[in-house]
């Protein structure tokens, strides 16, 4: 569970082409890095594959079932903003029970994930909490929280530190990092940060422009980055 497929994935805003025809495949239990300068196609890629977009030609799978036009509840993703999108009036428990609220998910099965997910996340003392009483680091874990109830087959994330400071960035980059070695789901993260995409990813995608420039592990494209482009982004000698 949880490989995603594009084939000829392609997407024009009006006239414009932002992504040309795209080929990837993302493995079950990759964590995936999309990375490159801002309005490259980062968030649109990822919001393809979530189906918050209609795709303008080609086929997304997600475990060999063609998700292209489906909605995105029924793609079986979860994904996490960097603006967290909690409910203000809502407590943490509220809000992390939402989604599962929606899908149908039984009471007592909504309980037994919520403690779950807030153990995993440090956020057992907060869930009679309101997002306005969090900082930004638990705010951020509630949203994630709110993900990880739903078992999704994979994690979207667009840029979910971007919000944060740079020490606590870090600290939440290892706990993303070990939440992943822990469930082993599929991780698709999009970041314009180069330090995060080195030190987070399986995979790295370096995209310019919506094509893609160099797929592989962080130390291959150190090494043998294919053009000046990546090796500049990637930050290595050449
Ligand atoms: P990134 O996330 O890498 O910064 P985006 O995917 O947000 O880049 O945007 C890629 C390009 O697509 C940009 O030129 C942006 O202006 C354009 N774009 C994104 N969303 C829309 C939209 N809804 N309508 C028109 N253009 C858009
Ligand atoms: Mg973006």
């Amino acid at each position: 569970m949880g490989r995603i497929t594009l084939d000829k994935v392609r997407k024009a805003f009006g006239p414009v082409e932002v992504i040309p025809p795209l080929d990837l495949t993302i493995e079950d239990g990759e964590f995936v890095v999309f990375v490159g300068p801002s309005g490259c196609g980062k968030s649109t890629l990822l919001r393809l594959i979530a189906g918050l977009e209609d795709v303008s030609g080609g086929e997304i799978r997600i475990d060999r079932v063609d998700a292209t036009t489906l909605p995105p509840a029924k793609r079986g993703l979860a994904m996490v903003f960097q603006s967290y999108a909690l409910y203000p009036h809502m407590s943490v428990r509220k809000n992390i029970a939402f989604p599962m609220k929606m899908a149908g998910v039984p009471k007592d099965e909504q309980d037994r994930r919520i403690e779950a997910a807030a153990k995993a996340l440090n956020l057992t003392d907060y869930l009679d909490r309101r997002p306005g009483q969090l900082s930004g680091g638990q705010r951020q874990r509630v949203a994630i929280g709110r993900a990880i109830v739903r078992e999704p087959s994979a994690f979207l994330f667009d840029e979910p530190l971007s919000n944060l400071d740079a020490a606590l960035r870090v600290g939440m980059r290892l706990e993303i990092s070990e939440l992943h070695a822990r469930l082993k789901t599929t991780m698709v993260y999009v970041t314009h940060d180069q330090v995060e995409a080195m030190t987070m990813a399986d995979k790295i995608v370096v995209l310019r422009a919506g094509r893609i420039e160099q797929v592989g592990a962080p130390l291959e494209l150190y090494q043998s980055p294919r053009n000046t482009f990546v090796a500049g982004f990637i930050g290595s000698p050449k």
